[in-house]
């Protein structure tokens, strides 16, 4: 058997794609994955690289849209949408809009918390089982607020993720510092998740793609899917730059690119590429330890012993790929605010990535129903490298015809009009 022909192709080489071809290799599969680029190099590249279930409420919130008008008044706010006239963003946004209600929200909360409770669970696993060399560090997140009444705001949240069986300390401001001294002395408190975790994203990734070749997977990079040929409702074979690939069955881990590429298959995939961005340095001499997102500003940080950075922002601007020099800068002001040495002594990165966000906030699992020997397994928006493992072994599973580990209905891709 060829890397033309293998038993499952997996079309996209970031942790998606590559946690895919892991599972369904360990399930005795032959796999390879297509990746137009490099693998790892697209999202799952500079990300913060927090494993979260804290993480577990949905985008969709009453009172978001009213911030984000707010916030669309400044061009340096966490959230910006480039104006410009695209009929898709703003179906998207519609749905996104009706969505920002409690019922709705709870829904979400309670299965998104499933698929990344066990994601945690089986990402730690496979992590140390098979050794991944990726900064692997089970120390919790934190969440930290300027202003007491942003925190006093936030006063629901402990019994609502708490019924999802997520741990959290609210800490006032001095037990906030006293657990993370890299912090300024103005700080007035905390959200601690102690079940949280992190790990470098690039080192994942790149771990990852390792291993798949290590247990007889193929990865082609520099491979562009450009088309298919479809024979009643499967899919005889792939188009690429490089050849035609055919196998049985097909998965398609093409993150924010989804939609361009499910064109080729008449589906309409609604993601939007949510941009974001992150500054990457030398450790600065007070690093901090915890992994923090700083509310007021929604900046993230994450040091690791190879390095530090600064990340976040949410641009819906399509697929723009220039760096915006004012949101980077955002980067550096707002953790200028919490932090006693926001940044590192040199910037060894300066980068962006597009998130693939649902206007649910949960990923496409499963196969739709017009194409019999596809599996989507795209959509995971701000938590792809935290739902990774999971969406691995949940694919794994739908691909080898085996009863899946959780409930799969709610990440159904046929709730879509596909
Ligand atoms: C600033 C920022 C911070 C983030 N922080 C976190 C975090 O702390 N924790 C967390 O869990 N998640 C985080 N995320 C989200 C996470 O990065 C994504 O959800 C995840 O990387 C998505 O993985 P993916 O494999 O679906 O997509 P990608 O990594 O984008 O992979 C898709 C791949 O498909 C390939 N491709 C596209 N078109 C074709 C084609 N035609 N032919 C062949 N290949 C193709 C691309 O080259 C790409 O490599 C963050 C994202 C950003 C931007």
């Amino acid at each position: 058997m060829t890397a033309k022909s293998s038993d499952v192709l997996v079309l996209g080489g970031g942790v998606i794609g590559l946690a895919c071809a892991l599972y369904l290799l360990r399930a005795g599969r032959s796999v390879t994955v297509i990746e137009m680029g490099k693998v790892g190099a697209a999202a799952s590249h500079g990300n913060c690289g927090t494993i979260t279930p804290s993480h577990c409420m949905p985008l969709a919130v009453p009172g978001v849209i009213t911030q984000a008008l707010r916030w669309m008044m400044k061009p340096d706010a966490p959230f910006r949408i480039a104006p410009r006239l695209d009929f898709g963003l703003l179906e998207w946004l519609i749905s996104f809009a009706h969505r920002c209600n409690w019922d709705d929200a709870k829904r979400v909360t309670a299965v998104k918390s499933q698929l990344l409770g066990l994601s945690r669970t089986l990402l730690e696993d496979l992590i140390r089982t098979e050794k991944l060399d990726c900064e692997f560090q089970t120390i919790g997140t934190m969440n930290v607020f300027r202003d007491a009444k942003s925190l006093e705001k936030s006063a629901w949240l402990p019994a609502l993720v708490r019924e999802h069986g997520i741990e959290i300390q609210t800490l006032d401001g001095a037990q906030t510092c006293a657990r993370e001294p890299a912090l300024k002395d103005t700080i007035a408190g905390a959200h601690f998740y102690p079940g949280d975790a992190h790990l470098r994203p690039n080192r994942y990734a790149a771990e990852l793609a390792r291993l798949v070749r290590e247990k007889g997977g193929h990865i082609r990079e520099s491979t562009k899917v450009t088309g298919f040929r479809v024979d009643a409702d499967r899919i005889e074979t792939i188009e690429t730059d490089q050849g035609t690939f055919t196998a049985r069955d097909i998965v398609f881990a093409l993150g924010s690119w989804s939609p361009l590429v499910g064109k080729q298959l008449d589906l309409r995939i609604p993601i939007q590429p949510g941009k974001g961005y992150s500054l990457t340095y030398t450790r600065p001499s007070i690093a901090p330890v915890i992994p923090m997102t700083f509310k007021e500003r929604a900046v993230c940080v994450t040091a690791w012993s190879s390095g530090y950075r600064l990340g976040s922002t949410m641009e819906f601007a399509g697929y723009d790929a220039s760096l915006n020099r004012t949101r980077l800068d955002a980067l550096r002001r707002g953790a200028a605010e919490f932090l006693r040495e926001p940044e590192g002594p040199a910037v060894t990165e300066e980068w962006f990535g597009w998130r693939p966000m649902t206007y649910d906030d949960l990923p496409l699992l499963g196969r739709p129903s017009r194409v019999k020997n596809l599996v989507m397994a795209t959509g995971h928006g701000m938590l792809g490298v935290t739902m990774s493992a999971a969406t691995g072994q949940l694919v794994s599973q739908i691909v080898c015809g085996e009863a899946a580990s959780l409930d799969v209905k709610p990440f159904d891709p046929n709730r879509f009009a596909l």
